[in-house]
């Protein structure tokens, strides 16, 4: 299914993004994207497409802290 994009998110909006971490064929609108790493699924490196270009993108308002992870070493990305 290499280069397949569906062109709807689940949520009837236009696919912006995918997140391989996700799985090989989660496509989302920016929204869903977003909310979807932010609130679960920290440590995915979600893709948004440019210009016909994947690019990794940035979720906004992430807080990057893992719970099972003993480390006392956590931060926020920006
Ligand atoms: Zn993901
Ligand atoms: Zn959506």
């Amino acid at each position: 299914m290499e280069g397949f994009v569906p062109h709807q998110c689940n949520c009837g909006k236009t696919v912006e993004s995918r997140c391989r971490d996700c799985s090989f064929t989660a496509y989302f609108c920016l929204d869903c994207c977003n909310h979807l790493h932010q609130t679960k699924h920290h440590f995915h490196h979600p893709e948004i497409i440019q210009d016909g270009v994947w690019k990794l993108h940035t979720v906004p308002d992430r807080t990057l802290s893992n719970p099972y992870h003993s480390c006392s070493f956590s931060y926020t990305r920006k």
